[in-house]
């Protein structure tokens, strides 16, 4: 069992005033397997107080000295890889075809804010005007439990590279993750109260951090739901806001797409992190001429997918993180038979040889209109939807018609084309016959995927204003 006790406040693992314990679970065996201790809105108002005492300092700090306390932070987050690896395993259920990648994300993304940080300008002229970059403030941080240590270190990179100190809100179900990072970044030995990372409810601490008038920005990433709270409190106090929120991607298969490469990005795109990933794409594009071929293709890809045991090696789909999570996709598969569309691949229910985690059957649907619940909704699980398309203006069509737009993929032999279908699509990213991600490129959603951008001088831009100054 993981007893884990305490957070950290002004440069020191403290025991949070709050009492309440999570329970923390293991989602492939349904078993409880730690309890977290929570910070309360009492230790959100210290959090905030030591971010505040903090800024003056770290915010006159040249760029040298930021450079070189991020380096510090990076070499202590790669130490930590194996422990990350473990606890995303254990904590998540990321299946092997993930945990690698999720375990060296933190130290690659601050080292990808260190090449951003070196290459950005702090003052540029504009006519007679000296324009500085100013950072704003105190940024409140907050992440989701689907790459909880990434995203906490990506944010923090970014803000503390704009000069801007930060409290950190992890996801209460991500407490092995933080613990290991909080460790590390203690490690790193940066000024007290730079940095501090409180474990606790979104409704306690989240609200606070995004009301609070000493907290100049939020950079968040979750759900829109989510997200639509916090912009609305943010509002009172008009904090900057960043939100990178959830997504129901299109894949496009042109008529012209060579199946024998597509088919494998079609899947490792829609049941990546086991489906519970906000680029994946879940709503897969066909041209009727071709739709028959595809479709057979599809399902036989899919019933290959091995859901199962995190830690085995041929393991590409995981268990989903929740009871609740598990019962959500469930009620998708139903809604979507309900709704007649027809099952090509998996289903309700548990996949063969598995019996108490959280697993699902990697499932596949045709005949799929774009305005039933499964095409329009986000599932967050390896649910995959086949909708037919009769010519390239429809594709483009039904991929633009979602409340959505982060991310998308196009498909086909003749790129010129392709990339004229990826121009009309709107989304913060449009992939072309790769899954390939570009960290230096700007990264967030159109509509309802989100608000603002984060990477490269874009991320760090975002915990920035502008500053005149003339004469
Ligand atoms: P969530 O919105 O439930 O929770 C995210 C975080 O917000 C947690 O730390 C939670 O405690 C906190 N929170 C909850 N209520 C709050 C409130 N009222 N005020 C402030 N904070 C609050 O999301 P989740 O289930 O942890 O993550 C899954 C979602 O995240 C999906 O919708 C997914 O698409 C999205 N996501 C988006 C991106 C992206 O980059 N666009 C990346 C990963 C995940």
């Amino acid at each position: 069992m993981h007893h884990i006790e305490q957070i950290f406040i002004n440069g020191e693992f403290v025991i949070p005033h709050g009492t309440e314990r999570f329970d923390l679970y293991n989602p492939a065996t349904a078993q409880v397997m730690g309890q977290v201790r929570l910070a309360d809105e009492v230790d959100a108002e210290r959090a905030i107080a030591a971010a505040k005492a903090a800024f003056p300092a770290w915010s006159q700090t040249s760029k040298q000295a930021r450079i070189a306390a991020l380096k510090r932070m990076h070499a202590a987050v790669a130490v930590r890889h194996d422990d990350l690896l473990a606890a995303v395993i254990e904590e998540y259920g990321a299946p092997a075809s993930r945990s690698a990648w999720m375990a060296s994300y933190p130290a690659d993304v601050i080292a990808q804010a260190i090449e951003a940080l070196e290459a950005f300008e702090f003052e540029k002229t504009a006519g007679a005007a000296t324009v500085q970059m100013t950072p704003l403030g105190v940024a409140g941080l907050i992440t989701p439990w689907n790459s909880d240590a990434g995203f906490i270190c990506g944010k923090l990179a970014a803000a503390l590279a704009a000069g801007c100190t930060a409290v950190i809100k992890p996801s209460e179900m991500s407490a092995l993750q933080t613990r290991v990072i909080t460790e590390a970044l203690r490690d790193a030995a940066l000024p007290p109260g730079v940095f501090n990372i409180i474990t606790g409810r979104g409704e306690t601490v989240g609200e606070i951090l995004s009301r609070h008038p000493d907290v100049a920005k939020i950079s968040f990433t979750g759900s829109t739901n989510t997200g639509k709270a916090i912009l609305r409190n943010a509002a009172e106090s008009f904090k900057r806001v960043t939100l990178e929120l959830g997504g129901k991607s299109p894949t496009i298969l042109l008529d012209d797409v060579d199946l024998k490469l597509a088919i494998p990005r079609v899947i490792q795109a829609g049941f990546m992190n086991s489906g519970q990933a906000c680029v994946a794409g879940t709503r897969i594009l066909v041209p009727l001429s071709r739709k028959v071929e595809i479709e057979e293709a599809l399902a036989l890809a899919v019933t290959g997918v091995k859901s199962g045991d995190p830690r085995d090696n041929a393991t590409d789909v995981g268990p989903m993180v929740s009871e609740k999570q598990w019962q959500r996709v469930q009620g998708y598969i139903r809604k979507g038979i309900e709704e007649g569309a027809r099952l090509l691949a998996g289903g309700e229910g548990r996949p063969a040889g598995t019996q108490h985690g959280w697993f699902v059957r990697p499932t596949l649907f045709t005949e799929v209109s774009n305005q039933m619940t499964i095409a329009r909704e986000e599932i967050f699980g390896p649910v995959l939807c086949i909708i037919p398309y009769q010519d390239e203006a429809e594709a483009i069509a039904i991929a633009n018609d979602t409340e959505y737009g982060l991310s998308a993929l196009v498909l086909g032999r003749d790129v010129e084309c392709a990339r004229r279908v990826a121009q009309q699509i709107l989304s913060g990213r449009v992939l072309v016959n790769t899954l390939a991600h570009e960290p230096k490129a700007p990264f967030g959603g159109f509509k309802h995927s989100g608000v603002g951008r984060e990477m490269g001088e874009w991320g760090i831009g975002a915990f920035m204003e502008p500053k005149s100054i003339l004469g």
